[in-house]
């Protein structure tokens, strides 16, 4: 029995020490046992301890007893919310503050100042120690920096004090953020800003909590250096525009229209061990290598499948700490993929919608640590197996809530409606490059187009119901609405199932889907801000486009009704072409799409241009979303972006294929030549042997010489500007990444198993 076989029979026989298999043998040997079991764990592969720590662990599920802790007191507990605010501010203070978060009004300072005191008095009550302003750079992550409210006396003791100077402002040195060119590290100012509409909540941590504000982040020129500014700047644009229709209609009442969003939200969870194991895992969120598992998701047997007990324990955890900070979770399930997982809130306000899936993603990630997972939140973690999204519904309501999109059930003659919609579909067909930009990265580049994904052409599913009420309106001449009526099941004791007027289409990017919108190819990884910002600008600008030309109309004595009747039909020929209700993975659509003359950027590389076109800086300056500068920045940020993750992964084909798979691979050649000449010596045929030394040489060498050529491309630094490195990065660097991995992956088909070094896709995927 060789050490490695040794180790397996001792995991499986008695757990992690090897008592139970060697239990008769007295103390003193015991020890000695022991110590030989720990030798034998250094011998073994990183990937062999993973499985043995694996199945040892028996980690605490009960953490929650929901019989005492409801979840319906919990929510919002930890959140300085509306109810909080009106129970301990001024009245006068309290009705300024919700005129700025409901209505958009600047903020009196007086009001910062007496907000920031029972901000205070409230988070200590809380236990927090600490505030930080978090701001969302563009990393696409948060970031935060930590002060004590404590300050001291001076006469030996210390008091509390956090002032609406506080409160309002902050100045990170934060010259390390991506600028993109805005700021160089000499100029080091950056401002956080408070952003009232987002409510500032308490986050607990092992050994204390922290309040925390929402803020924006911008340059001393005021110049956005965050992802939250542009969206809140897009969300005040479009309000603009469309109460503009509102009063054409009558709506008086409307102070501001919101842009809502309810973010789906797709992950994988993975043990531990597994990750710690795997250096790609560990620091690029994906695997550069791993062979196709015998087994992958052809059963079909994962989507809304039962969720495995240590999963659902992780996710009841997970939604009680998101109801705590007042996030409206609503749905789990199990995903296409093996160990993916879905969950997804109630829809709010376009703002709050992206701090709360910034926070979602954060509450996951953290959570998942105590049940000894990994949440990988990357968008194509596993090569061959479905990668995760984030499908980004979105719509616009009044101030009072009415939804701008709700069809009703009578959409062809719901005037108001149809205004709304065309305007979306306007605005996706006059600006499908600027969409396609906002979902693009390295990572979704994997993901987009890859029969799992919508297609990297964006187009707009209307569904039948609508397609058929668009049809009529382009005809000129709105008569009725097709109804869905009810099912016919076949089984008299159920109950009338009402049937939905058409069915739904999962290959489209951008899917009506009842009474919003649903942008299907936001990658998982993405803050939805970027997204959203785009959304908002471009339907603002058809908006206000439309309202621009009915305005004039009714002036000169129009009626609205046939205003509306002349204007529509025009748009929607010019529009429609993007409008495609069919199969978005079949090869039919790409050339149907190239004869409609629809972009199709099959990368990001090919996608970063749109940014900074004439339309884009002219559509973005007009609406006061994003100067031309900040543009630039973004852009710029976006070529590094790729360029470092491309670079990133690089560097670690390079050192695993290296040290670990040519390492493994090298030894077992030594051992399959010794054996082929004892083979030899003792006078046996051992051809077939033979021959299987020959292809794994061969293997090998194909590996090393793909190795040296990866080396050799990734060495080479390309010449000129952020775009060039990125454009080298994907016709160089990537190309030779991919020739690695064929080859690496064919030698996990051919070393012997106990020599594998890195936990395999069966493995990582399905032990859970
Ligand atoms: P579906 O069956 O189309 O997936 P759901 O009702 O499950 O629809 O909703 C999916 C997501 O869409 C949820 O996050 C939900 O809150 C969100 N959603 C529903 N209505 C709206 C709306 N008016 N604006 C934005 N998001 C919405
Ligand atoms: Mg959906």
């Amino acid at each position: 029995m060789d050490a490695t076989s040794a180790f397996h029979a001792g995991s499986v026989a008695g757990g992690n020490d090897g008592h139970i298999t060697y239990s008769s043998s007295p103390p003193v040997q015991t020890h000695s046992i022991l110590m030989e079991n720990i030798e034998r764990m250094s011998h073994a592969t990183a990937r062999q301890a993973a499985i043995q720590a694996i199945a040892a662990a028996r980690p605490n599920l009960h953490r929650i007893d929901f019989r005492n802790e409801h979840l319906k007191e919990l929510f919002g507990v930890n959140v300085f919310h509306e109810e909080e605010q009106k129970a301990r501010l001024p009245k006068a203070i309290f009705k300024a503050l919700q005129k700025t978060i409901k209505l958009g009004v600047a903020l009196d300072p007086n009001v910062a100042d007496a907000v920031a005191s029972c901000m205070k008095d409230w988070a200590m009550e809380h236990g927090a120690t600490h505030f930080t302003h978090l701001f969302q750079p563009m990393t696409g992550l948060t970031a935060e920096k930590h002060d004590s409210f404590l300050s001291p006396t001076g006469t030996g003791g210390a008091i509390a004090e956090f002032s609406g100077k506080e409160l309002v402002k902050g100045e990170p040195d934060a010259s390390s953020f991506p600028s993109g060119g805005i700021r160089a590290t000499f100029e080091a100012r950056g401002y956080t800003g408070w952003d009232p509409t987002s409510p500032a909540y308490i986050r607990e941590t092992p050994n204390g909590a922290t309040l925390v504000i929402p803020t924006v982040f911008v340059s001393w020129t005021g110049e956005a250096l965050d992802k939250k500014t542009p969206l809140l700047r897009s969300m005040e644009a479009l309000s603009n525009q469309a109460l503009r229709i509102l009063k054409l209609f009558g709506n008086h009442d409307a102070k501001k229209v919101f842009t809502t969003v309810g973010p789906e939200q797709e992950y994988f969870l993975i043990d531990k061990n597994f990750v710690y194991a795997r250096p790609d895992l560990l620091n690029a969120g994906r695997t550069v290598f791993g062979a196709k598992p015998p087994k992958g998701q052809e059963l079909e047997d994962q989507y809304f499948g039962t969720i495995p007990e240590r999963v659902i324990a992780c996710m009841a955890d997970c939604e009680a700490e998101m109801f705590k900070l007042g996030i409206p979770v609503k749905t789990r399930h199990n995903e296409v993929a093996p160990s993916q997982y879905e969950i997804a809130p109630i829809f709010e306000d376009s703002n709050l919608a992206t701090d709360h899936n910034q926070l979602t993603m954060d509450v996951i990630r953290r959570t998942a640590e105590k049940y000894d997972l990994v949440c990988l939140l990357h968008e194509k973690p596993f090569a061959g197996i479905n990668g995760s999204g984030k499908h980004n519904n979105w719509s616009m309501s009044t101030d009072s809530g009415e939804n701008l999109l709700n069809p009703g059930d009578t959409p062809h003659d719901n005037a108001q409606f149809l205004v709304f919609c065309v305007a979306v579909i306007r605005a996706v067909a006059k600006y499908p490059e600027l969409l396609r930009v906002t979902v693009a990265s390295a990572g979704n580049d994997h993901r987009l187009g890859a029969n799992e994904a919508p297609p990297a052409i964006m187009s707009i599913f209307l569904g039948d119901q609508l397609q058929d009420v668009m049809e009529q309106l382009e005809a000129g001449s709105l008569k009725s609405t097709k109804q869905g009526g009810f099912m016919e099941v076949g089984v008299s004791v159920l109950p009338k199932l009402p049937k939905d007027a058409g069915d739904r289409n999962r290959t489209s990017p951008y899917a009506f889907t009842g009474n919003k919108f649903e942008f299907r190819a936001v990658g998982s990884f993405f803050s939805i801000a970027g997204p959203n910002t785009v959304l908002n600008t471009i339907v603002c600008e058809s908006i206000d486009y439309i309202a621009t030309k009915l305005e004039a109309d009714v002036q000169v004595g129009k009626s609205l009704n046939k205003a509306i009747q002349d204007l529509l039909p025009g748009i929607l020929k010019e529009s429609k072409k993007v409008v495609f209700n069919g199969d978005g993975y079949s090869e039919d659509w790409h050339e149907e799409a190239e004869k409609r003359g629809l972009p199709n950027l099959k990368n990001t590389v090919d996608a970063i241009p749109s940014m900074i076109t004439a339309s884009s800086i002219e559509l973005f300056g007009k609406y006061k979303v994003l100067t031309e500068r900040e543009l630039q920045a973004r852009y710029t940020i976006f070529c590094e972006n790729y360029v470092k993750t491309v670079n990133i992964e690089a560097n670690l084909m390079l050192s695993i294929g290296k040290t670990m798979i040519l390492a493994a691979g090298l030894r077992y050649q030594g051992e399959v030549a010794t054996a082929v000449n004892a083979a030899k010596a003792a006078g046996v045929d051992c051809g077939a042997q033979f021959e299987h030394l020959q292809e794994l040489t061969g293997t090998l060498t194909a590996f090393q010489k793909a190795l040296r050529a990866l080396d050799q491309a990734h060495g080479h630094t390309a010449e000129g500007t952020p775009y060039d490195h990125a454009k080298a990065m994907r016709d160089h660097t990537l190309p030779k990444m991919v020739e690695l991995r064929t080859h690496a992956d064919k030698l996990e088909t051919m070393v012997a198993d106990d020599l594998w070094p890195l936990p395999t896709y069966q493995e990582m995927l399905f032990l859970k």
